[in-house]
This record gives C-alpha cells, sequence and structure tokens, in this order.
C-alpha cells in the first residue's frame, strides 16, 4: 500500500512515496564563478513551493506555455514588463 504524503494541487489526487510528481518552485539562488574549480557554484538563497503537480496534472500543461505566462505577467518594474 502506497503511503501518501502530499495532494496534487490541480486535482487533489493522493500523491504517495514512489509517485513522479512536479513541483513548481520560486528558487532564489547565487551564482559565482570559482577560478580555482574552473566551475560555476549555486549558492540557495530561498525556496518558496508555488505548486506541487501529480504525474498526469502536470503532463497536461505545455511548458512553454507556462514560460511564456511568467514572461508576460506584469510587474511593478515597467522595465520587465512586456
Ligand atoms: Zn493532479
Amino acid at each position: 500500500m502506497k503511503t501518501p504524503f502530499l495532494d496534487c494541487d490541480r486535482c487533489g489526487k493522493n500523491i504517495s512515496f514512489g509517485d513522479a510528481f512536479v513541483s513548481i518552485n520560486r528558487f532564489i539562488e547565487q551564482a559565482e564563478f570559482i577560478a580555482a574549480r574552473n566551475r560555476v557554484e549555486y549558492q540557495p538563497i530561498d525556496s518558496i513551493q508555488i505548486a506541487t503537480l501529480c504525474a498526469r496534472c502536470a503532463n497536461l500543461f505545455d511548458v512553454q506555455a507556462l514560460a511564456k505566462i511568467i514572461k508576460s505577467v506584469p510587474t511593478e518594474d515597467p522595465e520587465t514588463t512586456l
């Protein structure tokens, strides 16, 4: 028997351990180039979970459409508003 630990924010279905699911997060991080290691390293600063979707609901979304929506949502900063 599967043990649910989350609910889908779209359909309300239980998401159990072992199930695939999608998290949409606002993840704030800072990147630095570390010359000694010749690579970029990322420092997490903060993360807020916006939505959790079961695999079925998540697969119904067009990822490119979601990206377009994010780019088109008006903000208070006129330089970032399209
Ligand atoms: Zn769902």
